[in-house]
């Protein structure tokens, strides 16, 4: 195990030498942190340095990092019985698709794999046989929104409506479909939120009927975009979303990969605004990223139309050999069981208002055009103008995360390179952070602004 004090130089070169790191740019003026121990909301990393952690990691580590009842409960698992496929079952699978319909609160059976890019692909295979299934078989088309992400898999990816991410890897998987999101910060002027929000709702109505209603087979979104910028809709663009996928016989796929879990300030995002999705899909907050686990709720009756098919082709076929494992099932059951020990929902809750009403004493910065919270997550956008909205440079953006790595907070996906989603910066602290993490956060985020 490398502890902390590991020689850093010899250590930053076998990285250089044998790591492929996600998604950042190879970049030898800024090297990574590499991080040695976690606790709470802070990670000290091989130099002895503390950092609080603004982003909970990729936004996972709900409960804070140093968790040992979540080690203790994979350990005790993995001595009892480390691995069994779930072409059968086992007791920590059963118990944490149990629960995890207490927490939906509505009839679901859960499909396990180990990302969140697969909870996806799993979705999309669903959805397409679902309605070949009840004789739809022209339903092969997905829509989804521009911002949103939703995995790094050919299908996922395809669903992704950030062509930055996208486009070297293309052609991706075909039948993906992208409208604009309701991003009301950039609404025309002159419309009310709510005028923007359904006009933005009405537009994939208009695709459904454009594009053929007998071949659009669901559509994916989050309840909020969170990694494409904090666009959060409001309750008319879901209401009116649910009403057009029920009209036209429309699957509804909610991605909660990052606001399930108590993110949102309730068990799963879409319980903001009481919509009913047909399949749910999560990972992330799901073991707070302690282990991988991903899942697919999908929808009682749905599940119905693929169970007790004689003939060869009516059952689901697809296979996830590690998807559910027993260990990172029982260390999601504790995972689950703290959060609801904790209060960490409430807490999410009150730190995000907090959170949201610190950060508006410097709203009137020059460079912060919009502060937008969804429970606790908070986005940043930066521009160059309040007037134009004219997006700030990504100079500017990697200055002011480069600024806060520098006084000890990370924030942005990458710590010191990339920012949430191009000009919005973004704030999503473990639900367990203390009041003094959150000061921590925000006192050093204003110091910074005040150097920019
Ligand atoms: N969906 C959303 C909303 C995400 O933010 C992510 C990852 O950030 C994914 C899906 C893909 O998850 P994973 O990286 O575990 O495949």
């Amino acid at each position: 195990m490398l502890e902390l004090g590991t020689d850093y130089e010899s250590a930053i070169k076998k990285d250089q030498q044998y790591l492929w790191h996600n998604i950042t740019p190879y970049n030898e003026a800024a090297p990574p942190m590499i991080a040695a121990t976690g606790s709470g909301s802070w990670v000290t990393d091989t130099n002895g340095q503390r950092y609080m952690d603004g982003m909970s990691g990729l936004w996972c580590v709900n409960v804070g990092y140093g968790r040992k009842e979540l080690a203790e409960a994979a350990y005790e698992q993995l001595l009892q019985l480390p691995y069994f496929p779930l072409t059968q079952s086992h007791m920590p699978a059963i118990a944490l698709a149990e629960k995890l319909n207490n927490w939906l609160g509505d009839d679901y059976v859960i499909f396990f794999s180990n990302s969140g890019s697969e909870a996806n692909e799993a979705a999309f295979k669903i959805a397409r046989q679902y309605q070949q299934q009840i004789g739809q078989h022209y339903r092969h088309k997905f829509i989804s929104r521009y911002r949103g992400y939703h995995g790094s898999s050919m299908g996922a990816l395809a669903a992704t409506g950030q062509a930055q991410r996208k486009y070297k890897y293309e052609p991706l998987g075909g039948g993906f479909l992208h409208v604009a999101p309701p991003d009301s910060y950039r609404r025309p002027a002159g419309q009310t939120i709510e005028e923007f929000n359904l006009q933005c709702a009405q537009a994939i109505e208009d695709m459904i009927i454009w594009e053929g209603v007998e071949t659009i087979a669901a559509v994916i979104m989050e309840p909020v975009i969170t990694g494409g910028g904090i666009i959060i809709p409001h309750q008319v663009y879901m209401d009116r979303v649910q009403e057009i996928c029920r009209t036209h016989g429309v699957l509804l796929i909610i991605d909660e990969v990052i606001c399930g879990f108590g993110r949102s300030g309730q068990k799963f995002g879409h319980h903001n605004f009481g919509v009913k999705p047909d399949i749910v899909t999560m990972a992330k907050g799901l073991t707070s990223g302690y282990l991988p686990l991903s899942a697919t709720a999908v929808r009682k009756d749905i599940y119905e139309a693929f169970k007790d098919k004689t003939d060869d082709y009516g059952h689901f076929r697809h296979v996830n050999t590690f998807g559910g494992n027993p260990a990172a099932c029982a260390l999601a059951l504790r995972n689950l069981e703290v959060i609801e020990q904790e209060n960490l929902i409430e807490r999410a809750r009150l730190l995000g208002q907090r959170l949201h009403t610190g950060l508006l004493d410097i709203v009137d910065h020059p460079l912060i055009g919009d502060i937008r919270s969804f429970g606790l997550v908070t986005g940043v956008e930066l521009v160059e103008d309040k007037t134009s909205k004219k997006p700030a440079s990504l100079d500017i953006v990697k200055s002011i995360i480069a600024g806060c790595k520098s006084k000890g907070l990370i924030i942005g996906k990458n710590g010191d390179t990339v920012a949430g989603y191009n000009n919005v910066l973004t704030f999503a602290p473990p639900l367990s952070s203390t009041d003094e993490d959150l000061e921590f956060l925000m006192t050093t985020f204003k110091h910074v602004m005040s150097e920019h």
